[in-house]
């Protein structure tokens, strides 16, 4: 963790409507004011508008307030296949950037910076993120060292000390289950979406399925997505 949380402050958490986000706002909810957490979605183009959907449920049976967010430039942008419908999801890396062909290029640069836009107007300069540089698809964007610079880019920029929490960036797949476990956010996890291929149930075959399976695996934990779906 970059830094210890105030008790009692508001807080605004960056929820895709995925298990690492959904992680994060049950751990903003025991850390922060849980009357004062405050969910944000990005409606950015991706091919499985089931996202969405999952992020308002999951906000509602937290309780907490939900805003989604429309950014329609992702897709305009193409070349990825999250949001380009013309690329399948390939596990394989591209060996020029290696890295695999989801990676949206600039998408936590730009979330988190709307992110601080949408909270410094509502007066919140706490903010929440489910990145994390370990076990996942190497992201350059998910790294600590580009959250921290982010950070200081966006408190210099609106003249506001934001601080950005990501309290899954050394964890491992399990260890976040694990944490999803103590933090009570397992029930809400049915209402996740992982799948690269858009599937509920998941399709078990993609990179996100199969690196979400390891995790419950290893962590001794049944998803109860696939308990709920019979996935
Ligand atoms: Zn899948």
């Amino acid at each position: 963790l970059n830094s210890e949380p105030k008790i009692g402050m508001r807080a605004l958490v960056v929820l895709s409507g995925g298990q690492d986000s959904t992680t994060c706002l049950y751990w903003a909810l025991s850390r922060f004011n849980p009357r004062a957490v405050h969910a944000l979605t990005f409606d950015y183009g991706q091919r499985h508008r089931i996202e969405l959907d999952c992020a308002v449920k999951i906000a509602a049976r937290a309780g907490v307030p939900h805003t989604t967010l429309k950014i329609d430039t992702f897709s305009q942008l193409g070349g990825n296949a999250l949001t380009d419908q013309d690329v399948a999801v390939s596990s394989e890396l591209d060996p020029k950037t290696e890295l695999p062909n989801t990676f949206v290029p600039g998408r936590n640069l730009i979330f988190l910076t709307y992110a601080a836009a949408f909270a410094y107007n509502m007066g919140i300069s706490e903010l929440v993120t489910g990145v994390a540089q370990t076990d996942y698809s190497g992201y350059p964007d998910c790294r600590q060292e580009t959250i921290d610079a982010l950070a200081k880019a966006i408190s210099l920029g609106m003249d506001t000390e934001f601080t950005i929490y990501t309290p899954l960036m050394e964890l491992s797949k399990a260890e976040t289950v694990q944490l999803a476990a103590k933090m009570g956010a397992l029930e809400a996890m049915a209402d996740t979406h992982t799948c690269y291929n858009g599937q509920r149930p998941p399709c078990g075959e993609c990179p996100a399925c199969i690196l979400r399976a390891k995790g419950f695996q290893e962590a001794g934990i049944a998803d109860p997505l696939i308990v709920a779906t019979g996935g």
